[in-house]
């Protein structure tokens, strides 16, 4: 039984990659010593794959900034706007993915989106009507040469043609199917390409096959395939899925001429029955994902082994392989010096995950698999009780009824009851949250994690930001203010450190895009709350004005999003043990006289399911729910706020005014404002402040552009309903610009007031 993964994490295990490219941005190292680090890291995990004994090694899973991009450079799927600044191919490359500003012109990048239902985010190729897909690039050719040359013969990984073709934005009339010719000829020259340099096997990766597909879309996938695959040679192909399971294609699949396919057995609800109802094709090998690529904890062997059992009834030739990629993990737990082993011995990083498919496969080809060593050792482990157990939170979670769930009176009554007591003026204004992070904030924590700055001093500084910022918001005129979160670091990690049950690593930093890493915190064990969070920083600025001052918290779906959740338990049972601990937080603000008080949901569609037959009771059916517990318990006088970015939440709009809250901001403005007309169709209830200016870009908006943009808000909102806000929150903007953009947007308020009444 051979072992393989489907690509493995290329920042280098101290984001070498990472730092070397910001160096390259910033002029400070040449291009030839940015590709001799990057061929340090490339080599590094090469050997390191090899010496874990994997058998089949991917290649081309490397990318200087993201993989989608790399496949639309190889297939010449590159918009003109880059190619005429007559760069470098690398620095065209860069240009598309981050924008260029120069004196070769001025271009804004292509645009990001989420990887699936990672975290991850890759480029979107723009296919226009001239454009010629063909095979123009040379990467996946040059790294199966380099690691040749270093003595493996590798699987390389490329992005598929049905996956490349749904990914792509096209900006003509043609669409996907005018492309199929072309893009047929250009896979199959690469695969001519590979018959001659002698490899062995290669994957596509077709990750979109896990989603709905249409009939057009089979269509589609077959056509394409028909013409690549009788151009295979000797090579062999493996059509590698992931992250859900096939079930609108199965039989497709396994009835082309593919060599291999490759299911996820980790997240594929249906793949284990798809194979058992179907049966699996005898002249191809089945690459079974059964070691998790996105969770860091340690497989279970006793659970994967009665999967592998189950698939050997239908197929001998078995593969053992991740779920995904391992880019959405952390590279190594050897970095981990400051984490006690009882926690270690409990994850598995990507070098990790390397062992665990060798001793899988020890375990499997072995005569007596339970006698093992392996085994045994991994059985002990996984019987071992848990630390972090809280039984009260548990009976609590346990014992919650739907009332539970309902605030009350309901939200009408409210509405006129809140009208009243803080008697705002039409189209209030204010903010999301966060107010600059200025160096002297950031250089303070840095000196208090040393222990060069004492908490004490910390804690003044911060009540000096908090005076400076509430006195700034009096002076700009806003209506409703914020102490500006000069406490946290991150909006996730700052309530994590407060909640007992998380714990956090020291480098296992996973790629979010380009050269943006995050550490994700682990949820450990029951989450509680072990003091209040925010109580005292929200406290000392309202005391410090007589406007209302809004509580600022992060809801419970997007602290267990942006986290490494737990396997043992549900995710809709963590998602409540959390609303438990955010709920409390809430009541304590509002026991201490603040009135207004904000829960983030930054992250709420992030994990929405691929398939949307998949929405509700797998997600949606817990996520609303564990959301309007947190508020469920408040006075009907307490408003209640919630902030969402990105507004592409059209599709789930009800479930958005589900939520409850009494009001709620988003971006809108890099939307063009089309979310507007879905509130308008849809009635929606809750009162909005969609964001009237971009924070993301350094731009200063003009007072009458923020009036223009409040009067086509105003053309499709009740004017009673409408606030007045920024997109997001300003902590990575200046004071230079967020000064001036603030006066404005007020003044455009006042103004628009004025000729309102
Ligand atoms: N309240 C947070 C802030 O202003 C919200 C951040 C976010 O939406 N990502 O920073
Ligand atoms: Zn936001």
């Amino acid at each position: 039984m051979k072992t393989t993964i489907i690509g493995y994490p290329r920042i280098g295990n101290l984001r070498e990659l990472k730092f070397a490219s910001e160096k390259y941005f910033r002029g400070e190292i040449t291009v030839a010593e940015l590709e001799a680090e990057a061929k340090e890291i490339r080599l590094f995990n090469l050997n390191l794959q090899k010496n874990s004994g994997l058998d089949l090694i991917p290649s081309n899973d490397y990318s200087f900034y993201d993989g989608v991009l790399d496949t639309a450079f190889l297939l010449n799927a590159v918009a003109e706007r880059y190619t005429a600044l007559k760069l470098s191919v690398l620095d065209t490359y860069f240009a598309a993915a981050r924008g260029y500003q120069g004196e070769k012109g001025d271009v804004k990048a292509l645009a990001m989106k989420k990887w699936y239902n990672t975290n991850y985010h890759y480029m979107v190729p723009e296919i226009d009507d001239e454009t010629t897909i063909s095979l123009v690039g040379t990467k996946p050719f040059d790294l199966f040469k380099e690691a040749l040359e270093n003595g493996i013969k590798t699987k390389p990984v490329i992005i598929g043609a049905f996956t490349f073709l749904k990914l792509s934005r096209y900006m003509g009339t043609k669409t996907a199917a005018d492309f199929i010719e072309q893009t047929a000829e250009a896979y199959s020259a690469i695969l001519i390409k590979f018959n001659a340099l002698g490899a062995e096997w290669v994957q596509f990766d077709e990750p979109s096959l896990v989603k709905d597909l249409t009939e057009e879309d089979i269509q589609l996938f077959t056509s394409l395939y028909e013409k690549i695959l009788p151009n295979k040679g000797s090579v062999k192909v493996l059509a590698q899925t992931y992250f859900g399971d096939v079930r609108d294609c199965y039989q497709d699949l396994c009835s082309l001429d593919f060599d291999g396919v490759g299911l996820d057995f980790i997240e594929g609800k249906q793949s284990l029955a798809l194979v058992q109802a179907n049966g699996f094709p005898k002249d191809k090998m089945l690459f079974a994902g059964v070691v998790n690529g996105k969770n860091i904890w340690r497989n279970h062997y006793a659970s994967t082994l009665l999967i592998l059992d189950e698939l050997k009834k239908h197929t001998e030739k078995i593969v053992l392989n991740t779920s995904c990629s391992l880019l959405h993990v952390p590279c190594t737990l050897s970095n981990e010096t400051k984490l006690a082993d009882s926690y270690k011995k409990h994850f598995a990083y990507a070098e990790e995950k390397l062992t665990e498919l060798a001793e899988i496969r020890k375990i499997t080809v072995s005569e007596y698999p339970l006698e093992t060593e392996e085994y045994r050792r991994n059985a002990v482990l996984h019987s071992e009780p848990r630390s972090g157990r809280n039984d009260a939170v548990r009976e609590k979670v346990a014992s919650l009824t739907a009332q539970d769930f309902v605030r009350l009176p309901a939200f009408v009554v409210r509405e006129k009851i809140q009208k009243a007591r803080f008697n705002l003026p039409l189209f209030p204004t204010t903010t999301i949250g966060s107010f600059p992070q200025t160096a002297d904030v950031k250089s303070a924590r840095t000196a208090l994690r040393k222990g060069e700055l004492s908490h004490a001093d910390y804690e003044n500084l911060i009540e000096r930001k908090i005076a400076e910022c509430v006195r700034l918001q009096e002076e700009i005129g806003l209506d409703v203010l914020v102490h500006g979160e000069f406490e946290r670091n991150d909006m996730v990690e700052y309530f994590g450190e407060c909640l007992d049950g998380y714990i956090f690593t020291e480098k296992a930093w996973v790629q979010s895009y380009g050269t943006r890493c995050v550490k994700p915190p682990v949820v450990w064990g029951d989450i509680s709350r072990a003091k209040p969070m925010t109580v005292r920083w929200s406290v000392y600025a309202q005391s410090l004005t007589d406007k209302p001052m809004k509580g600022m918290l992060t809801g419970p779906v997007t602290i267990l999003n942006w986290s490494f959740p737990r396997e043992d338990i549900s995710l809709k049972e963590s998602a409540l043990q959390i609303a438990l601990a955010i709920r409390e937080e809430v009541l304590d603000l509002e026991a201490n006289g603040i009135k207004i008080i904000q829960v983030d949901e930054a992250a709420l569609r992030e994990k929405l399911p691929l398939r949307k037959s998949d929405w509700r009771e797998d997600y949606l059916d817990w996520a609303i729910p564990a959301f309007r517990y947190v508020h469920s318990g408040v006075k009907p006088e307490t408003q209640i706020h919630t902030h969402m970015c990105y507004s592409e939440f059209a599709d789930i709009i009800r479930d958005i005014d589900d939520m409850d809250a009494d009001v709620i901001t988003f971006e809108a403005s890099r939307s063009d404002l089309t979310i507007l007309d879905v509130l308008k169709e849809n009635n929606f209830r809750t009162e909005v402040g969609p964001g009237v200016y971009d924070i993301h870009s350094p731009r200063v908006p003009s007072k009458e552009e923020i009036k223009a943009v409040i009067g086509k808000m105003k053309a499709r909102i009740p004017a009673e309903k409408l606030w007045v806000n920024p997109d997001c929150g300003l902590k990575t903007r200046g004071n230079e610009e967020t000064i001036p953009s603030l006066k404005n947007l007020v003044s455009a308020a006042i103004e628009v007031r004025n000729e309102n009444s």
